[in-house]
């Protein structure tokens, strides 16, 4: 799986086949299975859709790697608005922010000034800001800028981790030692073997290793996964030391799974969707792409019956 999914990557980073991707009209129905839409309005009533199947939202705005600071601060104006719409709404969701999108590459104070205001906000509405966790040359930057803002907002924020990479055995303990709340993530994005787990079992062994962790000794867990097996152990582990879901909640993706989403409610567990949206939907949307070959063929079998309109 990590090879398909560098492959896929790396193919989709080409220009001409972006291009050919997001032109094609015989792509948007795959794109509207996995994004909720362009506006806030539309993502809002997507959550409000997901809140009457008693599910809990984390709303994304699309974007990444801005390239100048007037793009990170609109799209943290654009975060303020939505936090203040999902105060309003009355939902039960949060925010997932990417560094990147508010400035990190470009400079590391600036992010912090961004996600200080998105914090700050969080915090005096009661809400939460959860970060999410980039490519490997981001992660060193986006802990520290999480710990730094951590000492203040404390649970208004929450932190992605992501078991693929070595480094995160010892992010875990700092996470337990700092009380930080967690989003376990097994990784999605490109990394070589000197940094991350080359193959699928080494990764699941280190997500069960980190997720026994967090739930017996961390703050709280979001266990961020659609991972049937990882399931069943995170359940059984948790009933055998006797935690609840005060210490943890299932994370799963808008468009993947919902018949698992479903069955987890039923069964009396806590359930939040990450909900993208937004007009910058492509490393997104790729990113789900390679992390199931089932995805690329429909795109692909699509692609080729549209051929003959769009060549
Ligand atoms: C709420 C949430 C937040 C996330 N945040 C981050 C983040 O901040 N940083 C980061 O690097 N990654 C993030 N991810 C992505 C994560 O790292 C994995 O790439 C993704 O969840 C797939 O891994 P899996 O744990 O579901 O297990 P896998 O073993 O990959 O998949 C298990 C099963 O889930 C289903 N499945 C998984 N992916 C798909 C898909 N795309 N389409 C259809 N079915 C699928 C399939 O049935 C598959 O057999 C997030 C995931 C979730 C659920």
């Amino acid at each position: 799986m990590p090879l398909f999914r560098s492959l896929t990557l790396a193919i989709a980073r080409q220009p001409a086949v972006e291009r050919f991707v997001r032109e094609s009209p015989f792509v948007m129905p795959l794109v509207a299975r996995f994004v909720a839409g362009e506006t806030m309005e539309e993502a809002l009533a997507v959550a409000g859709a997901l809140a009457d199947r008693g599910l809990a939202t984390t709303l994304d705005l699309l974007g990444e790697d801005v390239h100048a600071p007037t793009e990170a601060a609109a799209a943290t104006e654009a975060y303020a608005e939505l936090l203040q719409a999902i105060e309003r709404s009355g939902l039960d969701a949060t925010i997932s922010v990417k560094p990147t999108h508010l400035g990190l590459r470009l400079d590391p104070d600036l992010a912090r000034l961004n996600l200080e205001r998105l914090a700050r906000l969080a915090q005096r509405l009661g809400r939460r800001v959860e970060v999410d966790m980039e490519d490997a040359s981001t992660t060193r930057k986006t802990i520290e800028l999480f710990d730094c803002l951590h000492r203040t907002y404390g649970d208004h924020l929450q932190l992605a981790l992501q078991s693929y990479l070595y480094r995160t055995e010892h992010d875990i303990e700092r996470a337990i030692e700092r009380g930080w709340r967690v989003r376990l993530v097994k990784g999605a994005y490109a990394e070589p073997p000197t940094v991350a787990y080359p193959s699928k079992a080494a990764i699941d062994a280190a997500y069960r290793r980190h997720l026994e962790l967090l739930l017996e000794y961390g703050r709280f867990v979001a266990i961020a996964t659609h991972d049937e097996a990882i399931i069943r152990v995170a359940r059984g582990f948790a009933r055998r030391i006797g935690v609840g879901p005060e210490k943890y909640e299932f994370q799963m993706l808008y468009g993947v799974r919902r018949d698992l989403q479903d069955a987890l409610r039923r069964a009396g567990e806590p359930v939040r969707v990450y909900v993208p949206f937004g007009r910058h939907w492509y490393p997104y949307f790729t990113r789900r792409l390679a992390e199931r070959p089932a995805n690329l063929l429909f795109l692909l079998r699509e692609l080729l019956r549209g051929a003959p309109t769009t060549l």
